[in-house]
């Protein structure tokens, strides 16, 4: 059985980790903060005190890291970089939201010393991470996409091939510039409805049954009580940070700059996430972005 070397232990990394465990894996976790991994052990994992002490045995390594910093940081920090300690035929499986340019060159690297690398972002957030479900998103060849499957197939049910190096990365900066859009829309229709009487609960399942029903809407409603276990019912906290979502739509923003695309509700997203982070919201799970329309 493959051991892996799983580095980044936080809100996405802890759960992933775990159905690898489920799955018979053995896995080697690190984390820059122990005490994320510390409840770990007890469901078997190995936790281990230095990148170098991770990747021993381990054929495999997966990364959940929360920007590029981090990632080019493990994987190639000068005499450091983990892909100098990797042997060949090691398969890497990125699946921290990164910058296209970042995803290309960590894989050009590992391509150059024999390892098999692919970017695999995620999308389905904490509830997916936890249950299994999750869909990743994968650039790299189609060999060792393959030679992914079965570890991302224990951690998410949709593993989708989207081109090479760096097609994982540009698909997820896409999907998450709209999900921005319309848990932004979601909060201005709840919000309108509440100050004009209606209840969040009532106006929440006329949207599910209409033509405004969308993913945020579905499985993340922003409105505090209307659904159990999402964040926006726990004060917003353990979900999906507003600084990552300011992350990912500098990325799309960086992204449509090159391409020349037009994208202006991206961009006016990005503002009003950048806005709420200024108000002391960086660390809330980015449906929060409804107190900005509350008195
Ligand atoms: P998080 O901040 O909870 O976890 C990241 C962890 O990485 C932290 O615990 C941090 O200590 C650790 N870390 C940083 N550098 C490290 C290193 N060099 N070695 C080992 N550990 C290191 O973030 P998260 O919510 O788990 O998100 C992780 C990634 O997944 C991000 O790129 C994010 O954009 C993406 N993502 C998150 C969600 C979500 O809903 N939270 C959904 C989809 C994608």
């Amino acid at each position: 059985m493959n051991t892996i070397a799983f580095f980044g232990c936080g809100n996405m990394g802890a759960p992933m980790a775990r159905n690898l465990l489920k799955a018979g894996f053995t896995v080697r976790v690190f984390d820059l903060n122990p005490a994320l991994t510390e409840p770990l052990a007890t469901e078997g994992a190995i936790v281990t005190a230095a990148p170098s002490d991770t990747i021993a045995g381990a054929d495999t390594v997966i990364t959940m890291l929360p920007h590029d910093a981090a990632v080019l940081g493990l994987y190639i920090n000068g005499e450091n970089g983990l892909l100098d300690f990797l042997t060949a035929d090691m398969l890497v499986i990125d699946c921290s939201t990164t910058s296209p340019e970042c995803a290309r060159k960590v894989s050009a690297a590992a391509h150059a010393r024999n390892i098999a690398m692919i970017d695999a972002p995620v999308s389905g957030g904490v509830a997916g991470a936890a249950a299994g479900t999750l869909s990743f998103l994968c650039g790299g060849t189609a060999d060792d996409v393959e030679r992914a499957r079965p570890f991302l197939s224990v951690m998410g049910k949709n593993i989708m091939h989207a081109g090479p190096a760096g097609a994982g990365a540009v698909a997820k900066i896409c999907n998450n510039m709209l999900l921005a859009v319309h848990m932004i829309g979601t909060c201005e229709a709840l919000q309108m409805g509440v100050d004009n009487g209606l209840d969040p609960v009532v106006l929440s399942d006329i949207l599910l049954k209409s033509s405004g029903r969308n993913w945020s809407l579905e499985l993340y409603n922003p409105w505090p009580g209307v659904m159990d276990n999402v964040p926006a019912s726990r004060d917003y906290s353990g979900g999906f940070q507003v600084d990552l979502m300011n992350k990912d739509l500098g990325l799309a923003m960086e992204a449509a700059l090159h391409s020349k695309s037009a994208t202006p509700m991206g961009a006016l997203a990005k503002q009003l996430y950048a806005l709420h982070a200024t108000h002391g919201n960086g660390k809330l799970d980015f449906s929060s972005i409804l107190k900005i329309l509350q008195p």
